[in-house]
């Protein structure tokens, strides 16, 4: 498991460690995001930007 800081502003399409889902998510939210399937934590808001703690697949622009 990476945990690499989060582009701003953007959405970026996770895919879930635990499961294989995929889903997107923005880049800079500021709650938490779960995986829509298992509900493992995907992104976790940190000191005022987002921290991604499973796998980008692609940024979206
Ligand atoms: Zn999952």
């Amino acid at each position: 498991m990476n945990l690499v800081p989060s582009p701003r502003s953007r959405f970026l399409r996770v895919k879930c460690s635990d499961c294989g889902n995929e889903q997107v998510t923005f880049g800079s939210a500021s709650s938490r995001v779960k995986c829509l399937v298992c509900g493992k934590t995907l992104v976790e808001p940190r000191g005022g930007k987002s921290t991604i703690l499973t796998k980008i697949i692609a940024v979206l622009e």
